[in-house]
């Protein structure tokens, strides 16, 4: 891997005060990592204990039919202003990849359609392109016309679910046919218990303010800020990323190292715990860990802290990178002509979505093999844990098949599980947050969550949350 030059450290990205002088840090995944990154660039000694046997968590990229690909997470979402100075600081920025701009399919009962422009993951910005794309029956584009006018009447106070604020505001069909697909479909959870507040943030803030979705502008920009050229990926994949994100600091990272349990010493300090009875001492401790592990590790010193947490669940996932012959995946017009599908759960198939990378990606396209990514698993779903491997390609090459008429064989397949790793945030989850986050605060100042479970799945999420756990610990905004 090509080297990344040294990284500069921006103004304003290192705490000053009061830091800790030797601090834990629990999970190496994008969190960990930058957190353990600003604290020891605020002079504090730090150690990563990873329970695996490589840092990067759900970030993972692999060498795959002759290219670099992803059973993870696949793009960082360029939107993010904290995310494009952490690459800017890591010297990444130049390598930087964009997606290729192309046309997503939408599943329907009808067959595949053209996604839409305007729609983004919380609904429609502008409803021609809606009207004209036949997705929407009559009777459904008629009752999401009347937005604007419900809008007047429709403030939210507090939190309710995506799902209900959407079938509010525009009917079922739009919330059925786009929001569970796109919102339900990158939380990989049910968009009618998801929380506005926690899942979408920019959605709740239209909530508050009874603002109409199709006729605000502020909303009209931000539903296709989920193009695809704002998501970016490396030549060498997205570890690149996690790869460089402890370049140019001294951090002590123990890998085969998973932290069974947490306590205070008598000397207020903490003590970490590992599977092999071994203690790491620090004066913080920040769990960058999910919110069951992290329940599970503070079990015992704070279970005031624990409850809430342990009340967060998450979604399996599977993820299936397949090579297809390229002559024979040229002749099927989705793949050729698209850069994936998205399927609403109504649909009952086994398939969440597909991504097809060579067409996505310019480092991916080319040579005699076209890299298609199929995703499946769902909060409430067995089908991750109820399937052999082969069984499962099967299936979800099934679903492929029948969606775009595809009549080949894969020439390599790889499927990755991602045991209980979605996040589900619904309603109600902030509030839950705040209350472990009071404990913690009262039992064990010093330790914070932090990551994908605690403040939103995602990378932008998960950079935002690290400099938050960050400046909680060292009581000094950053960024
Ligand atoms: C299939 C898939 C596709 C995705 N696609 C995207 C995408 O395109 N763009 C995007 O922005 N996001 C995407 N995401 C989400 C994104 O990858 C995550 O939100 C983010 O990487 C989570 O980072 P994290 O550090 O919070 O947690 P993780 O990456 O889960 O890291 C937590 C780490 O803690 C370790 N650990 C667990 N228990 C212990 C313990 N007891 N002791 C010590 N260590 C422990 C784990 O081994 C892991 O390394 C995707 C996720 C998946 C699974």
């Amino acid at each position: 891997m090509p080297d990344a030059p040294t990284p500069s450290v921006p103004e304003g990205s290192v705490p000053e005060g009061s830091v800790p002088a030797h601090a834990v840090v629990v999970g190496a995944g994008v969190t960990g990592l930058l957190a353990a990154r600003r604290l020891a660039q605020a002079g504090a000694r730090v150690t990563v204990l990873e329970a695996g046997d490589r840092i990067g968590g759900q970030v993972r990229t692999v060498d795959f039919a002759g290219r670099r690909c992803e059973l993870g997470a696949e793009a960082v979402h360029l939107a993010s202003p904290a995310v494009t100075a952490l690459v800017r600081e890591l010297g990444l920025e130049d390598s930087m990849i964009r997606s290729n701009p192309g046309a997503t399919w939408l599943a329907t009962r009808k067959g595949l359609r053209r996604l839409p422009q305007g729609v983004g993951p919380t609904g429609p910005t502008q409803l021609m392109p809606v009207v004209r794309s036949g997705i929407v029956s009559a009777p459904g584009l008629a009752r999401a016309a009347l937005e604007p006018l419900v809008a007047r009447r429709h403030r939210v106070e507090g939190d309710m679910s995506v799902g209900r604020f959407v079938r509010e505001r525009f009917g079922d069909e739009i919330a059925d046919s786009f929001v569970d697909p796109m919102l339900g479909g990158l939380h990989s959870g049910d968009i009618d218990q998801l929380s506005l507040q926690a899942a979408s943030p920019m959605l709740a803030a239209v909530a508050r303010d009874g603002r109409s979705l199709t006729l605000s502008v502020r909303t009209r920009k931000a539903g296709p800020s989920v193009a695809p050229s704002m998501f970016a990926t490396w030549p060498q994949g997205l570890s690149a990323l996690t790869d460089h994100l402890l370049d140019g600091v001294d951090v002590d990272v123990r890998l085969a190292s998973p932290v069974t349990s947490l306590r205070r010493t008598e000397q207020g300090s903490y003590a970490a715990t590992t599977a092999s009875g071994e203690d790491h001492h620090a004066d913080a401790v920040v769990l960058a860990v999910n919110a069951a592990v992290a329940a599970r590790v503070l079990a015992d010193a704070s279970p005031d802290a624990a409850a809430p947490l342990a009340r967060v669940r998450s979604a399996s996932l599977a993820s299936v990178l397949v090579a297809l012959p390229a002559a024979e995946a040229g002749r099927c017009r989705p793949i050729a002509d698209g850069t994936g599908i998205m399927i609403p759960s109504r649909l009952g198939l086994r398939l969440k979505a597909a991504t097809f990378l060579s067409a996505k990606w310019p480092q991916l396209s080319g040579g005699d093999t076209t890299l298609v990514r199929l995703s499946a698993g769902r909060d409430g779903s067995t089908i991750v844990d109820d399937h052999t491997d082969p069984e499962l390609i099967e299936l979800l090459l099934a679903d492929l098949r029948e969606l775009t008429g595809l009549d080949a064989q894969p020439v390599e397949t790889r499927l990755h599980r991602w045991l209980d790793t979605a996040p589900q945030l619904v309603v109600g989850h902030q509030q839950r947050l705040a209350t472990a986050r009071a404990a913690l605060a009262r039992d064990l100042p010093g330790v914070v969550v932090a990551g994908a479970s605690h403040d939103g799945a995602g990378i932008s999420g998960c950079v935002t949350s690290a400099l938050q756990a960050v400046t909680t610990l060292t009581e000094r905004p950053l960024r």
